[in-house]
């Protein structure tokens, strides 16, 4: 990254800003329990000015900064919680609680959005309404919901929102945007199969469970190919069977937990309908019965067109095409930043974080998030907030 395209008020922030990521860190929060990271987060904004709110979403954090009488009001995000996953990075900044890591990159979100932050406050070189939302539980538990739930739209008000990932696997500090659907749905499907409990030796006399788990995920395998039209992207992974303890007793009853995901919400809702004919039909053939509990989680994540072709061009006229990735591509993942933008316009980008050194993937126990990256987001943010609100 040319460090000349990077504003002065943000290079003067960047060593302390990237300290304060090693020290988020070293000290992990897991979902609902950001509490310290909120603190950090709370403290900060308020020296630099900001009115401060707490508690919307539990944990979450609501900055909110007005400079002159401009109308407009933006809303940027970033997600402070850690994962479940135990650190092997080594680095001398690595986790300090046995069992949970930053190893989404949601520590250097938080500082990319804090640099940001303070670089704004003391330059006010925008007219408006300026929301900086510090969600909690972005890892599964629906954060964002629940910040919405909380009134976050209602309290604070937006005309857009906007939130930036970091992606492993593209070029160091290139920005992705892609209107329209960019991040799967993300459902859970637990499936109970049951049977009739015997003994191995007695087959005939039982209904055996392990069997039906078997037929069903195969089954379930052929609504992707078979019932899902070949350009709709859909997944099915089986992740978890729990059956049984012992070789000779067929247990009495087998659970499945599926993940499920899809592109549009109509092939959604066929995944959902199919999943249980065809695992409750499968069980039906065997004598044994199949309870389907879909849970639907995060929706498909969709960018709005106008915002994503403004976010796009903040990053263009700034970077040039160079500071692009080209021909991005939908994202099978998901990200709970969706609800917000089924209230709102708004877009959800990316930032590469590395294709070398910084290619491990998120979640992974030797994954860390790029500094390198972390004055280029910082100043993008920026520049949308300049560009938006004026
Ligand atoms: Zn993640
Ligand atoms: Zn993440």
């Amino acid at each position: 990254m040319n460090t000349m395209v990077i504003p002065a008020g943000i290079a003067e922030v960047e060593a302390e800003m990237i300290a304060l990521r090693h020290s988020i860190h070293a000290h992990p929060e897991l979902a609902y329990e950001e509490f310290a990271t909120g603190d950090l987060v709370a403290e900060r904004l308020r020296e630099w000015g900001y009115s401060v709110h707490r508690g919307i979403g539990r944990t979450g954090v609501v900055g909110q900064l007005k400079v002159g009488n401009g109308a407009r009001r933006l809303g940027l995000r970033a997600d402070m919680d850690a994962l479940p996953i135990h650190e092997t990075t080594g680095l001398p900044y690595a986790s300090k609680l046995a069992g949970k890591m930053h190893a989404c990159g949601h520590d250097g979100h938080t500082a990319m959005l804090l640099a940001a932050a303070k670089h704004l406050a003391r330059e006010k070189s925008f007219d408006g309404t300026l929301n900086l939302i510090f969600q909690p539980a972005e890892e599964g538990l629906a954060g964002a919901k629940k910040m919405l739930d909380d009134g976050l739209f209602e309290q604070f008000p937006c005309d857009a929102v906007f939130a930036m990932h970091n992606m492993p696997g593209f070029p160091t500090g290139k920005l992705g945007f892609m209107p329209g659907s960019f991040m799967a749905s993300s459902d859970t499907v637990i499936v109970k199969v049951i049977g009739r409990g015997g003994h191995g030796a007695m087959p005939h006399k039982a209904v055996d469970p392990v069997v039906v788990c078997a037929q069903i995920v195969l089954a379930v395998q052929s609504i992707v190919s078979r019932n899902i039209a070949p350009l709709d992207m859909s997944i099915i992974t089986v992740g978890a069977i729990h059956a049984g303890e012992a070789p000779n007793v067929i247990p009495e009853t087998a659970e499945m937990r599926l993940s499920v995901r899809a592109l549009r919400p109509e092939v959604r809702d066929h995944l959902q309908q199919r999943i249980t004919e065809v695992a409750t039909g499968q069980a039906a053939v065997f004598g044994a019965r199949a309870e389907v509990d879909y849970q639907r989680r995060y929706p498909v994540l969709v960018n709005d067109a106008a915002m994503t072709a403004l976010a796009r061009q903040v990053a263009l006229d700034w970077l040039g095409e160079d500071g692009l990735i080209r021909d991005m591509q939908p994202l099978t993942g998901s990200e709970d930043f969706a609800f917000l933008l089924e209230r709102c316009a708004g877009s959800y980008l990316i930032i590469g974080n590395g294709d070398g050194e910084g290619g491990c993937m998120v979640h992974n126990p030797g994954y860390d998030f790029n500094d390198a990256c972390l004055a280029t987001g910082a100043a993008y943010w920026a520049k949308l907030a300049q560009t938006f609100l004026v």
